[in-house]
């Protein structure tokens, strides 16, 4: 028998980036767990692949293709996503794009629009039209943001990238104040080192392995997996009082 307020069989989730690493992590969790699940992600070959890995867990799932950095497509998604579902109990903002790794005096006006513009942008609209409905439905909900440690360590060449990942803190902060009486909660998740096609240019770098993994107390690279437990408990009723907060999930990197 398992505990009750963790049953997921009545909710529906909605997870951007849901196709890949983090996302499919948390998605594949929240499916195991007996959620609908609705991804999004621009790539149909990827969506596709995740859609077969997410069926097999027998639960009712979907994947959407939307450009989060495309306002209008954000509207369509949302909308088509609640038409599909019949509604959404909570969504996870966590499409990214990295930054290009450019030192900070050579980025381009266009290469920081860019980011901000998945990262952000796409966060404020997803949160929004998220928030919209949650509020009309009057049923509570919950809003989670794939946040970053370079919001909080020092990140050299990853400005562009930080100052989204500061601002969705912020942003949430917020929401989890304001929508507080909507029984609509928000939180953020602040992964270290975790290992995803994101990160395969870092993870292929032997001089980076070497530097970064002796600073990580478990000694090895996190994994989409390891996102699942707490995705589940942040969708589930358990997690009704828990808002405003942010989770660090590093294997212990920040600490050491
Ligand atoms: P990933 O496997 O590359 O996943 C990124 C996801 O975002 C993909 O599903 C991608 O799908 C989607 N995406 C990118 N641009 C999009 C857009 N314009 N519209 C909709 N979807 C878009 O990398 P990940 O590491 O799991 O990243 C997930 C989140 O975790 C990101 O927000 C990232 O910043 C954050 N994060 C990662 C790490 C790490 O070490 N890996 C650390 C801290 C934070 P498509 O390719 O189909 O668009």
């Amino acid at each position: 028998m398992s505990y009750e307020p963790m049953d997921l069989s009545e909710k529906v989730a909605l997870v951007t980036g849901g196709n890949s690493g983090i996302g499919l992590g948390m998605a594949h969790a929240l499916a195991e767990s007996g959620a609908s699940v609705c991804i999004w992600g621009t790539n149909p070959d990827k969506n596709e692949s995740a859609l077969t890995q997410l069926k097999a867990t027998g639960a009712n799932v979907a994947a959407m293709i939307c450009d989060v950095s495309d306002e209008a497509a954000v509207e369509a998604s949302f909308a088509e996503t609640v038409k599909t579902f019949g509604k959404v109990d909570g969504v996870y903002a966590n499409a990214g794009v990295s930054g290009g790794g450019i030192p900070f005096i050579e980025i381009s006006t266009e290469e920081w629009r860019r980011v901000l513009s998945v990262n952000l942008d796409g966060v404020f609209w997803t949160f929004r039209e998220a928030a919209k409905h949650m509020v009309e439905r009057g049923e509570g909900g919950r809003l989670i943001g794939t946040s970053s440690l370079s919001a909080i360590h020092g990140a050299p060449r990853s400005e562009p990238y930080a100052s989204t990942k500061g601002a969705m803190i912020a942003m949430v902060r917020g929401l989890s104040v304001e929508l507080a009486r909507y029984g609509i909660t928000a939180n953020t998740i602040i992964p270290g080192w975790i290992e995803t096609p994101m990160t395969e240019r870092s993870f292929g770098n032997e001089r980076f392995e070497a530097a970064v993994l002796k600073r990580v107390p478990e000694r090895r690279w996190g994994t989409g997996a390891d996102f699942g437990g707490l995705a589940v408990y942040l969708m589930s009723d358990s997690s009704a009082y828990h808002t405003g907060d942010q989770f660090v999930i590093d294997g212990g990197y920040s600490r050491f």
